[in-house]
Parts: structure tokens; sequence; C-alpha cells
């Protein structure tokens, strides 16, 4: 496309955002949206911590818990949890694209349905580092989640770089723009993650969060203008039991992904408690 077209465009984007970031402060924050606590276990447990974990954490109480272990033991986690009539989401933490087919060591969106997924996370920022997914395979992954009755997590954020360089906004909007090509604003669940705060210890702050996620839902808002405020957005980066508080009192902040924190069941029992009080 035309450089000049292309620069067009991003003025038009970038105007109507500014505009609906305005007209959305104005407006009433929702408070039917789900809150969710997301475990990201990434590649770690083996199936007997699994059994354990699950044996001993308890229901949401008003919030969906999600637990993402890896891929071998999103089975047997599932058995367990249906077994002990626990009403716990087990999510996988990637998907392949593709429906079916010559794909070696990758996973379909309608297996993971079979065996009871619910949920999967989308473009963490892990698998667009080491596996270079880009915005259009994150795009085509959560149409093929979409496509099976998977809900897909779109996690996007900025790395410490690109905060330094005042460029968050503009990566946050290329990213969700990108993701939710051809897909319906509603279907899907944000996960603000900037790269920085991924388990390094050093989360944004609270305030820093809910004005990103404002900014967040206002691109959602130029997107689909009746549905932005239906859309929860999690934040993502560090968060613990001492912390989570202050993410829950923020009125964009829908829930948590919790990563290093949601290894020990205590930890991330009391997360979910502070995300429970408020539902
Ligand atoms: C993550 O892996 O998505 C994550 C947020 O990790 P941590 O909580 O350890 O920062």
């Amino acid at each position: 496309m035309d450089q000049s077209i292309k620069a067009y465009i991003k003025q038009l984007v970038q105007e109507a955002v500014e505009q609906s970031a305005s007209s959305l402060n104005n407006l009433p924050p929702s408070t039917d949206r789900k809150q969710y606590i997301i475990a990201n276990w990434k590649m770690n447990k083996n199936i007997q911590d699994t059994l354990e974990f699950l044996q001993q954490l308890k229901e949401g109480n008003g919030v969906e818990v999600v637990v993402c272990p890896p891929a071998p033991l999103l089975y047997p986690a599932k058995l367990y949890v249906q077994g002990q009539n626990k009403k716990i989401h087990i999510g996988a933490q990637n998907v392949h694209q593709e429906d079916k087919g010559a794909y070696t060591g990758e996973t379909a969106a309608s297996l993971l349905k079979d065996i009871g997924c619910s949920h999967c996370i989308i473009g963490h920022s892990e698998r667009r580092q080491y596996a270079h997914e880009d915005d259009a395979i994150v795009n085509l992954k959560a149409k093929q989640a979409l496509k099976r009755g998977l809900t897909p997590i779109i996690c996007i954020g900025e790395t410490l770089e690109q905060k330094q360089q005042n460029q968050t906004e503009k990566v946050l909007t290329k990213q969700i723009l990108g993701a939710m090509d051809g897909i319906d604003v509603p279907q899907v669940v944000f996960a603000y993650e900037p790269v920085w705060a991924i388990g390094t210890g050093e989360s944004a702050t609270a305030e820093e969060a809910q004005r990103i996620h404002a900014y967040i839902r206002s691109v959602l808002d130029y997107l689909d203008e009746h549905n932005a405020e239906k859309v929860s957005i999690l934040y993502g980066g560090s968060v613990n039991e001492n912390n989570a508080q202050e993410f829950a009192s923020m009125t964009d902040i829908d829930g948590v992904l919790v990563g290093g924190a949601s290894l020990k069941v205590d930890s991330f029992q009391k997360i979910i408690a502070v995300f429970a009080k408020g539902a």
C-alpha cells in the first residue's frame, strides 16, 4: 500500500481513538464484566504437582478461574476438576492456527475443545519473542480458537525500550488492530502484559495500568462502540498476593493473568480472594 495512504489511515485511527477515549471517560463503568484470574504455569509442574494444586484450589466465588498448565497436563487437569465438580476452567497456553494436518508438535483448537478446554492464551510475549509470533499469526490463532469454541485471551504489551520511547499506545494500537481483524469485539478477553513487567518482580503501578486499560478500551470502542464496555481486560506482569488489591480496585482492570505467583496454590488463592471480594 502507498506510504501516504498508510500514514493517512494511521492518522484517522489515532484521531478516532482519541475521540472515543474522551467520550468513554464520560461513561459510567460497566459493572457486569466478567472478572478473570488466570494461572499461566508456562513450562512448570508435573502431573503430581498439578493434581495436588487442583485438589487444594477452591472455586472462584463469582470470578472466573482459569488454570493453564503445560499441554500434556491439560486433559488430566480437566478430568480432575470435572471429577471433583469444581468450577475451575482449564485453558491452553497456545494453539495452532490451522485446523489440522502436517504440523509436527502443534495442537489443534478442535483437540483442545475436545478434551474440555474453554480458554486459550494467545500472543503471550514469550511466544512473540521465542516463536516469532506476530500480530497476523495472533489474529489467525484467535480466529481458529473462536471457530472451535475456545475463548481467546489475547496478550498485548510493550517492551521496556518501546515504553522508554513513549511508544506504548502506538504499539498497543497496532497489536489490537492486528489481532482483531475480522473478529467481533465481545468474543475475546484481552490481557495487558507489559513485557518489562513479566517475571521481573517489577509490576506496573495500578494507576499506570488503569490508564493503559482505559486506552485499550478506547481502541476497542473505536472498533465497536456498542461492545467495548463488555470486554474483560486483565493486567499481567508480576502480580502477587501483596499488590493484587491495588489492581482490583481499578475500574478498567477486570482481573489478572498470573505467572510466577500462580505456581503456589496459597498465593494464587489469595489473589483470587481479592477479586472475589469485589465480585
Ligand atoms: C505471565 O507469564 O504472563 C506473567 C504475567 O508472569 P509473571 O506473573 O511471573 O510476571
